[in-house]
């Protein structure tokens, strides 16, 4: 479903992703790790088009993302165009960036009413029902600032999922959370997970990862060092930098 090859980004004379090919199957979940620095971020905004590639091509659910070719050039989507297309691609970000004047059902409701032109009534339905999906029905009326985080970022969630993507990329979802809140948003991915949404998941959670992905991504400096179930990649890497990794987060 998701298929990047040779994907390459610098910011400045920095080379922050030097050659990355990624598969996900329909249906996977992939988890990524990564020390601080390494693209794990730049990686998933390439791959909603939120950053130009400077190299490399991805493909989402077959389509060419973020440019559009012509003869053997390949030329960037208008604005309209590359947002339509994000619009099928679910991302949810560290920091849940709900709208604070609009209450649960409002944010959720949001993408598909503005982005989508869907009838009211239809989206409230399914707003709703999204809301309850992630154990928050009753909270449909409340503003964020009344909400935990662990609340707000299952509210981001929903809201991804109102637009129906295809896919879904979590960028720590769970790394702002107090302890205690992580548990109820990891819940909530597994669940998605089992029902069979394809995820790409930046993670520092090694046990949900080893849990829940069928591919363990480890990337370090641009470069995707080790991958492969996740059981394997954790309790026998094959590479010197990302043993050194896990020892540091296990
Ligand atoms: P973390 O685990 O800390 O979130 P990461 O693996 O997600 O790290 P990225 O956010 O992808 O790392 O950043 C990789 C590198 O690219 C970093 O050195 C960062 O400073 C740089 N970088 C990212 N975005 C930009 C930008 N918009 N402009 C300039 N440099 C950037
Ligand atoms: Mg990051």
């Amino acid at each position: 479903l998701i298929r990047a090859r040779g994907i390459r980004k610098s910011f400045g004379s920095q080379q922050v992703l030097r050659g990355i090919d990624l598969d996900v199957q329909s249906g996977e979940v992939c988890c990524v790790i990564g020390p601080s620095g390494s693209g794990k971020s730049t990686l998933l905004r390439c791959i909603n088009h939120l950053e130009k590639l400077d190299g490399g091509q991805i493909h989402v659910g077959g389509e060419l993302i973020g440019y559009r070719r012509s003869g053997n050039r390949l030329h960037e989507l208008s604005v309209r165009e590359a947002a339509r297309q994000r619009a099928g691609i679910g991302m949810v970000f560290q920091r849940f960036n709900l709208f604070p004047h609009r209450t649960a059902l409002e944010n959720v409701m949001e993408g598909p009413r503005q982005v989508k032109r869907e009838p009211a009534a239809e989206v409230r339905e399914r707003a709703l029902a999204l809301l309850g999906r992630v154990g928050l029905r009753d909270k449909a009326g409340s503003y964020p600032a009344q909400l935990s985080g662990g609340q707000q970022q299952r509210v981001a969630i929903a809201r991804a999922l109102a637009m129906r993507p295809q896919v879904m990329l979590f960028d720590e979802p769970t790394s702002a959370l107090d302890p205690e809140l992580v548990g109820e948003v990891l819940e909530t991915m597994r669940s998605l997970a089992e029902e069979g949404m394809t995820m790409i998941i930046v993670t520092h959670e090694i046990g949900f990862a080893r849990e829940v992905a069928d591919t363990l991504i480890f990337i370090d400096e641009g470069v995707i060092v080790e991958q492969g179930p996740p059981r394997d990649v954790i309790a026998a890497p094959s590479h010197e930098r990302t043993r050194a990794f896990l020892s540091k987060v296990l």
